[in-house]
């Protein structure tokens, strides 16, 4: 019986290279491993998978009763519903510990590095197995994503490393300005609607028992967002009320300026005020300097609740 590769609910690329990186690594070590997916692919991921020949995992959204490994998370709200049902082989992540527990043993690969596939890239290495050339690639662009070109406070020197051996293998001199590229791709709204652009990459959390969901969108520039934001806040709205959360809030990220515009529907507004020391006006303020929600948002938020 195959043993699936999961990756997390609305994939981004670290969690769909991530496992499909994964996957390969585990077919060389003699598993019989398929990667899936949960989610639609974003443009980003799809750039990725096109610029090195990569094919996107099936989508497979039931895992009862199989063999998984979760590659970029840990936790419930981002697992599909019946991941309870399915025994959990091993973990390869780089958020906080989540609220997932297993009844076997399990194989653990977590640390607080900027990408999970740095700590695929080291699993590589510690195995003495190869990275194929458009592997290598895919998972370039990976790390760049997650770290943002290197600028988010996730980035560590093991990202860094790993981005240089990477981009040596795959025969790629100039990685940020690949890196670049795939923001700009990133940036683009063309055809998305409102849900499309607010679940691209987002999140439901369980704040102390209170369910908040957070999106962000990283863009090369926040001028695009101007002529959106109405249809945002009235699409947040809806997802609050459909999905029964005490808040919405949605990052918009400038990777360029560095830092992010919040927007914030919620029933309290005054915990995100809080949690960043801002003044909410017309329910959004700037965050100086904020790039990563794993980081600079959750940490500070939780203990709101
Ligand atoms: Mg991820
Ligand atoms: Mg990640
Ligand atoms: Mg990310």
């Amino acid at each position: 019986m195959s043993i699936y590769v999961i990756s997390h609910t609305n994939p981004d690329t670290d969690s769909i290279v991530g496992s499909i990186a994964l996957t390969y690594l585990k077919n060389q070590l003699g598993e019989d491993c398929i990667a899936i997916r949960q989610g639609i692919i974003s443009p980003e991921t799809e750039f990725v998978l096109n610029k090195f020949g990569g094919v996107a995992p099936e989508l497979k959204t039931s895992v009862s009763g199989e063999k998984i490994y979760l590659v970029d998370f840990g936790d419930l709200a981002q697992s599909p519903s019946d991941i309870k049902e399915a025994t959990i082989l091993g973990i390869v992540d780089h958020h906080k510990l989540g609220d997932l527990t297993t009844d076997t043993p399990l194989e653990c690969w977590i640390r607080p590095v900027g990408s999970s596939n740095t700590i695929v890239k080291e699993m590589f290495d510690s195995y003495h197995i190869e990275i194929p050339k458009d592997l290598a690639g895919m998972m370039m662009c990976a790390i760049l994503s997650d770290t943002v070109i290197f600028k988010s406070p996730t980035c560590t020197k093991e990202d860094t490393k790993a981005v240089k051996e990477l981009a040596k293998i795959a025969g790629i001199e100039d990685f940020k300005a690949l890196g670049m590229e795939m923001f700009i791709v990133k940036s683009a709204l063309e055809g998305a609607t409102a849900r499309d652009l607010l679940t691209r990459d987002y999140k439901q959390f369980d704040m102390n028992g209170t369910p908040v969901g957070i999106g962000q969108l990283e863009v090369v520039d926040l001028k695009i967002f101007d002529d959106k934001k109405a249809m945002l806040f009235e699409d947040m709205k809806k997802m609050k009320e459909e999905a029964n959360l005490h808040s919405v809030a949605l990052l918009l990220t400038d990777i360029m300026i560095e830092g992010s515009q919040l927007l914030v529907v919620s029933d309290d507004e005054s915990k995100f005020e809080s949690a960043f020391n801002v003044t909410l006006e017309n329910h959004e303020a700037w965050l100086n300097k904020v790039l990563s929600r794993k980081k600079q948002v959750i940490p500070f938020l939780q203990p709101q609740f």
